[in-house]
């Protein structure tokens, strides 16, 4: 019968019967019958988008169930991840909770694919049925699932190298997988044997959605400020996000982490983080700091509307003349768009032509013929 697979902590019933409907629960038995689930062990954390369970497999591996909820109710807020998202041409019915709660599940595991492919650690997703998720349990021994980075106990030594592994997450996950996370943060996060393990990935968007880079900046503002406020010299949010948005840093095979981290500590070593918002005010000694020009530039920074594409750019002519004149390193956007490319290959061309060319006519034109 159904109680087979009520959880035994009676006071989670109620979240449970919630949860557990009727098809959901054939779900399980279904699991349960194809050998992939054993007995579902108790609940580790009640959402308001999904119930995560520990479970055993037959084998007596550890596994976890995200069983996400098909009430209506939660999918108002999902939207802006969907919108965009060409993942979901013609697959999200809106009037079906049912079929999009499998599309977000089903968004999940393929997320979680994608990051544990490009050696991002991430629970290993086992299968997908419907509403039900299952994945590997990331527990510190077999049965506490390892703590969200929120609630670690971590030593002042290790904060520095976790912070590097941060950003070369975050570059990974970009760069390599062409995704953004969407929701990075210290809720998001386990820390798990020293390291950093990423979960919660069904809202994650391939990186051309057009909110791309709003998601990346607020995931990276997450971040700078989770480690900014343990004290950890940060790159701050702009020259992070130019990081992780960056061309490759190799140019002769696959980049790894440990390249990443490279130009992180390079970065560092460079010049002083600028204060950002989370770092303004009192240093750690107490004192006031000086007001910092770097510090107005973070701010604007964490403003600017962030094209995504050319064709979001209010007036490409008017800044790529800019760029032409020398004008435009204050265009936060260059780097992204190709707009700053316009300087390089006119350079290029007019060093190329012998100079004699002045090419003071349409200069729009002859960037978008590249
Ligand atoms: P949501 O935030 O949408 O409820 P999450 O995927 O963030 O769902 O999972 C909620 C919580 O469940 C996490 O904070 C974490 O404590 C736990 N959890 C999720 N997946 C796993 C896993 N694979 N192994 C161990 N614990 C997990
Ligand atoms: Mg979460």
């Amino acid at each position: 019968g159904s109680e087979k697979i009520l959880v035994k902590d009676k006071s989670d019933r109620a979240t449970n019967e919630q949860v557990l409907d009727p098809r959901t629960r054939l779900i399980l038995f279904k699991m349960i019958g194809r050998g992939v689930v054993e007995r579902i062990d108790g609940c580790v954390s009640t959402g308001k988008e999904a119930n995560v369970y520990h479970a055993i497999s037959p084998e007596g591996k550890h596994i976890a169930l995200k069983i996400f909820k098909t009430s209506i109710l939660v999918f108002k807020d999902r939207d802006r991840y969907v919108t965009g998202e060409f993942r979901f041409k013609g697959g999200y019915a809106r009037s079906n909770p049912r079929k999009m709660v499998r599309l977000w599940a089903e968004k999940e595991l393929r997320n979680l694919r994608r990051m544990h492919s490009a050696g991002v650690s991430v629970p290993e997703a086992i299968e997908v049925r419907e509403n039900v998720l299952v994945m590997d349990f990331v527990g510190q021994d077999e049965w506490q699932a390892s703590p969200r980075l929120k609630d670690a106990d971590l030593s002042p030594d290790e904060v520095p190298a976790l912070y590097i592994e941060i950003v070369c997450i975050l570059r990974a996950i970009f760069f390599r997988c062409r995704l953004v996370h969407a929701d990075f943060s210290e809720y998001n996060i386990l820390y798990h044997d020293g390291h950093l393990w990423v979960i919660d990935v069904s809202q994650s968007v391939e990186h051309e959605h057009p909110a791309a880079f709003d998601f990346l900046r607020a995931d990276i503002q997450n971040a700078e400020d989770f480690f900014a406020r343990r004290g950890v010299q940060t790159l701050g949010l702009r020259r992070t996000f130019n990081l992780v948005t960056r061309d490759k840093l190799v140019a002769d095979r696959e980049e790894t982490d440990a390249d990443v981290a490279a130009e992180v500590r390079r970065l560092l070593e460079e010049e002083p983080a600028p204060a950002d918002t989370a770092n303004q005010g009192q240093s750690a000694d107490g004192q006031q700091k000086q007001a910092d020009p770097s510090a107005s530039d973070e701010a604007v920074f964490a403003q600017a509307y962030i094209p995504r594409t050319l064709d979001q750019v209010y007036d490409v002519e008017r800044d790529v003349a800019r760029v032409l004149r020398g004008e435009g390193s204050d265009l936060i956007y260059a780097d992204l768009t190709g707009v700053a490319n316009a300087q390089k290959s006119h350079d290029e061309r007019t060093a190329h032509e012998g100079a004699q060319e002045a090419s003071t006519g349409d200069q729009a034109e002859e960037i978008s013929d590249d």
